[in-house]
């Protein structure tokens, strides 16, 4: 089996770093699917039965004006259009309006969506993240919502295994 993954976020959220320790040294760079003319892909994963193609998607890094960002989150729609799922990254400690404008860009698209809140290494408290969970839980019909962190690799696995579950 192969599939797609988007991973999607705006800068600084750790999307490098969940996809570095997600990849570590199985990454390879070859595919015969016709997508990965299409993504920029990111990375491979291949296991025994299973590949997952993490690929990025253009127009999530917004720093343009407003007509350039309605234009490039098009873009975004369509490249993720195509894919398995799409994993949105966002950080444990607040919401902001570029998470909105990446969460516009994606919710125009069927593919289903994963939120991850990351960074939760920095949190003491368990209970300490479950208000913010709440909250961003009413603001989209994400599958479901996984908080992990990407730097210590505390829930990744786990999220492998889900992102695995929509291939
Ligand atoms: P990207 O822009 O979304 O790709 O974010 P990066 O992966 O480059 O990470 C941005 C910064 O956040 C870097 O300094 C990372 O070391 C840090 N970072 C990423 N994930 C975590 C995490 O789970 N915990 C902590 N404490 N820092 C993290
Ligand atoms: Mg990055």
């Amino acid at each position: 089996k192969t599939g797609f993954v988007a991973i999607v976020g705006r800068p600084n959220v750790g999307k490098s770093t969940l996809l570095n320790r997600i990849l570590g040294q199985k990454l390879s760079i070859t595919s015969r699917k016709p997508q990965t003319t299409r993504h920029q892909i990111l990375g491979i994963k291949t296991e025994e039965d299973i590949q997952v193609i993490y690929v990025d998607t253009p127009g999530m890094h917004l720093h343009q004006e407003k007509a350039i960002n309605r234009y490039m989150n098009k873009a975004a729609t369509t490249a993720v259009k195509d894919v398995d799922l799409v994993v949105m990254v966002v950080d444990r400690m607040r919401w902001t309006e570029e998470d909105d404008m990446v969460l516009r860009a994606i919710s125009q698209q069927r593919a289903p969506v994963v939120l991850v809140v990351n960074k939760v290494d920095f949190i003491k408290e368990k209970d300490e993240l479950l208000p913010y969970l709440q909250e961003v839980a009413g603001r989209f019909n994400f599958e479901q919502i996984v908080p992990i962190s990407a730097k210590t690799g505390n829930n990744v696995e786990r999220l492998e295994r889900l992102i695995e579950s929509y291939i």
